[in-house]
């Protein structure tokens, strides 16, 4: 079994004491359930320091998303035209396919093979030359 050692501060203890007076076994259990928590806090931000930039954007992007269909939509903000929009870049499907498989050459453009224009799904995301009509 892993034990992980947690300083638990003064405050704590006298916020235990206070709280949990009638016995030390509660004011002990208080500080137990206390330590625990701190631990998972700890643990939660150790993982969320390891992911990459990457990582956590690309978390973040799909998190703002929900499956329709056989589509994925993004639920954030959009544009005129229902194309979603995520603020500081722009387009939400060019964000996804760029998350995914990085820059867009020059001249190429992302389309969408479903035709809802809020669909963010990887496969309904096509890269193809500006000015190409096929779909
Ligand atoms: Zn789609």
């Amino acid at each position: 079994m892993q034990y992980e050692y947690i300083i638990i501060n003064k405050n704590d203890l006298d916020k235990a004491l206070i709280e949990y007076p009638n016995t030390l076994a509660e004011a002990g259990f208080w500080l137990i359930v206390k330590a625990a928590e701190k631990a998972k806090e700890k643990r939660l931000r150790l993982e969320e320091e390891r992911l990459t930039d990457l990582e956590v954007r690309t978390k973040r992007f799909w998190s703002k998303t929900v499956p329709v269909g056989d589509c994925i939509y993004w639920t954030g903000a959009t544009d005129d035209y229902g194309v979603g929009v995520v603020s500081s870049f722009g387009k939400a499907p060019r964000y996804a396919w760029m998350l995914e498989h990085g820059d867009i050459p020059d001249g190429m453009i992302i389309s969408n093979t479903c035709n809802n224009a809020a669909c963010v799904k990887l496969e309904h995301l096509q890269c193809k030359w500006r000015g190409n009509n096929s779909a």
